[in-house]
């Protein structure tokens, strides 16, 4: 496993436009540290407990993204330093994230994770609850937190049209949401879609941040 030929062969592949998230759960800070000596400096991370060892140990230049599901009362533990948190689900979620955020002295940047996979057990919120978030007077009032995006995982499966059809219904959805309520509004402008198995197609149907972790580091244990 050549991590920086692996890094470099995806980069090669994709436009300037598409950003890639290191995802380098599991693995060991020696092996992150490869990563960022070939000059990657975006990482992310499923869960605090592991995200917060790392953090103290490597580089501070590094960017930390959280992706997978948050606790509220885990928040305030990221809140100094996280880059990006991609799976906001709920809007006691984006307060907790806010609050800490003015603690912190600081605007935490977040994307709302989207429910978009046929399989029950995948967070993320359907397009009613989305709307309801964004429609919220709350909402002007929130400074500390930045809403930056969307972001959702499809179906785990071999089939790529189920897949495809997935990536488009949340692009249609990103698309609808930046012209509604973001029309003045750059700071929204992520859409994170893709991992090592899907990046292809969600790249075509308009992903312009990736998270990938085995394509780069290999395959998890
Ligand atoms: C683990 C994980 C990934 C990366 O998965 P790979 O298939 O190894 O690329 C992407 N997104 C989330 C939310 C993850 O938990």
């Amino acid at each position: 496993m050549n991590i920086k030929e692996n890094i470099k062969r995806l980069q090669d592949e994709l436009s300037e436009q598409v950003t890639i998230v290191a995802v380098s759960k599991t693995h060991s800070n020696e092996t992150i540290l490869e990563a960022y000596n070939a000059g990657h400096k975006i990482f992310g991370e499923n869960r605090v407990q592991e995200l917060l060892p790392k953090y103290e140990a490597l580089p501070k230049d590094i960017e930390w993204h959280l992706i997978g599901h948050l606790q509220r009362n885990k928040v305030k533990y990221i809140a100094p330093f996280v880059s990006l948190i991609h799976s906001v689900d709920s809007f006691r979620l984006l307060r907790e994230v806010n609050k800490q955020g003015e603690r912190n002295n600081r605007v935490i940047h977040c994307l709302l994770q989207m429910h978009i996979a046929d399989e029950e057990s995948k967070f993320g919120l359907s397009a009613e609850e989305l709307h309801e978030i964004l429609k919220s007077p709350d909402l002007a009032n929130l400074k500390n937190m930045s809403i930056d995006g969307l972001m959702g995982m499809a179906t785990f499966t071999e089939d790529m049209e189920q897949v495809r059809k997935e990536f488009k219904g949340l692009a249609n959805i990103y698309k609808d949401v930046k012209a509604t309520y973001f029309a003045n509004d750059p700071q929204f402008h992520i859409l994170s879609m893709g991992m090592s198995g899907d990046y292809r197609v969600a790249v075509e149907e308009g992903s312009n941040l990736l998270r990938i972790g085995s394509l780069i580091f290999g395959e998890r244990e």
